[in-house]
């Protein structure tokens, strides 16, 4: 049933850049097959995913949504999607996303944007999916996919969580394990689940979590219960509430859904607290410093010669292939990026952006470790607005970033941050609540989300 609504939405959608029907039904075969013999079911066993077209996929085409990788088909299968397919869950398709994960709205795709199934009552005018996971937002919130895996690195689970009306969580830095992750900002990147709610996110990340020494960044710890810990109760939980996310012009729906959040949380019982995270306003230009920094040095890799596209013009050198390659491969946004991280990590001026990019980043990190001396939890909104109209802010760059305020703080700091669903605006579009928490605590975010719920 999944498979025919895949295919049935793709059209209107664009959700999916391959669809693996065949993967689908594998895995359903496989829960009869085990069942009849007797053999225990895994946590997914049977369960169809949408997985996000960042995750290599061995014998099927992974291509961050770039030319540059197109017809590629890696000769491996990522740690995160190997869990999955080991706890039962089988493939729907690969799904759209921002090129390189470089987005807010699902338009840098080098294969076409993909549709919000939310509409504004009485106007037809499409809506971003959000980004850069926007493939999976789309697909959970469709009601075509059960689950799907994202990533973030800057909000790209959270925020297009926020803009459908589902949930997502982006774990603590080094939960899951990036191996067969396509590289955007290594320091940043991590991989979450993004489902219909709280519940499905704890049992997906329960198979996807976990340590693996392929990746140097993976946490050695042991992955907890979290489903089978979940409770709405907040008794005894202090939640805080940052003064600097209160910005001068907030959305007033924002503000109010925010409020709200706050008086759900009393009525389960947490005592709520105003903190401080004073250096909350240079997140955001830390953010675009570090992570196109860390990007310029991983897309050094897409050369024409290892992977996908080669642009080999007649009579070319290899220095021309590598510029032909590129400039074909790579979209607008990727190659804007390129040239801001190899500006900030030059040797004229990697003293006065990339270095102090990174003491900022220390001090927000530090920020949160003093608010967490004093409260559980924080709550906050996941974005500054509901969905905007696609090509709303396509043209100015600027204006894309600005929608990554609340999110990157928690990026930066490497902590686990959820997105769940908050109501409709006034317009009735879906809005989020982001619970932010210490590290390691994916139990307590949850817990809040919860709550929320
Ligand atoms: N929107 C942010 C960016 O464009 C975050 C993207 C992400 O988390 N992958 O960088």
């Amino acid at each position: 049933a999944f498979n025919a609504a895949v295919a049935e939405a793709q059209g209107a959608l664009n959700a999916f850049i391959v669809t693996t029907p065949e993967k689908a039904l594998d895995a359903a075969a496989k829960v009869d097959a085990d069942r009849a013999a007797g053999k225990p079911l895994g946590k997914m066993a049977g369960v169809p995913i949408g997985m996000k077209d960042l995750f290599a996929t061995h014998g099927v085409q992974t291509t961050a949504a770039s030319k540059i990788l197109e017809g590629f088909k890696p000769q491996y299968e990522s740690t995160v999607s190997a869990k999955l397919w080991d706890a039962g869950a089988g493939m729907l398709g690969k799904l759209n996303l921002d090129q390189f994960a470089m987005g807010s709205s699902n338009e840098t795709s080098a294969f076409g944007n993909v549709i919000s199934p939310w509409r504004r009552p009485n106007d037809t005018a499409p809506l971003a999916p959000g980004g850069s996971s926007g493939g999976s937002s789309t697909a959970v919130a469709a009601r075509i996919a059960p689950a799907a895996t994202g990533t973030d690195t800057g909000g790209s689970i959270r925020q297009p969580a926020a803009f459908t009306g589902i949930a997502g969580i982006k774990p603590t830095y080094g939960r899951c394990s990036r191996w067969g992750v396509v590289a955007f900002a290594s320091s940043l990147d991590q991989a979450g689940p993004m489902a219909r709610d709280v519940t499905d996110c704890a049992i997906m990340l329960e198979v996807m979590a976990g340590f693996d020494p392929k990746d140097s960044t993976s946490l050695d710890m042991p992955v907890p219960a979290w489903s089978a810990n979940l409770s709405g109760d907040m008794k005894g939980k202090k939640v805080g509430i940052p003064r600097e996310y209160r910005l001068d012009g907030m959305d007033p729906d924002v503000a109010k859904s925010w409020d709200d959040g706050i008086a759900w949380l009393k009525d389960a019982g947490a005592e709520i607290v105003e903190i401080s995270l004073p250096h909350t306003k240079y997140a955001l230009p830390a953010y675009y410093i570090i992570a196109p920094a860390e990007a310029s040095s991983n897309l050094a890799r897409y050369d024409g010669v290892r992977y996908g596209l080669r642009d080999l013009p007649d009579g070319a050198g290899l220095q021309d292939m590598y510029a032909a390659t590129r400039a074909a491969g790579f979209g607008p946004e990727v190659k804007r990026r390129i040239m801001i991280g190899t500006y900030v990590l030059s040797a004229g001026f990697y003293d006065a952006y990339y270095t102090q990019a990174q003491k900022v980043r220390a001090l927000i990190a530090r920020d949160f470790t003093r608010a967490f001396e004093q409260v559980d939890v924080i709550l906050a909104p996941t974005a500054p607005s509901s969905a905007f109209a696609l090509g709303e802010k396509s043209a100015d760059p600027l204006e894309m970033y600005l929608n990554d305020v609340f999110s990157v703080p928690a990026s930066l700091a490497g902590l686990p941050a959820m997105s769940v669903p908050a109501g409709l605006d006034r317009s009735g579009l879906p809005l989020g609540l982001q619970v932010i928490g210490k590290a390691f605590d994916e139990q307590g975010v949850l817990n809040a989300g919860l709550a929320l719920e």
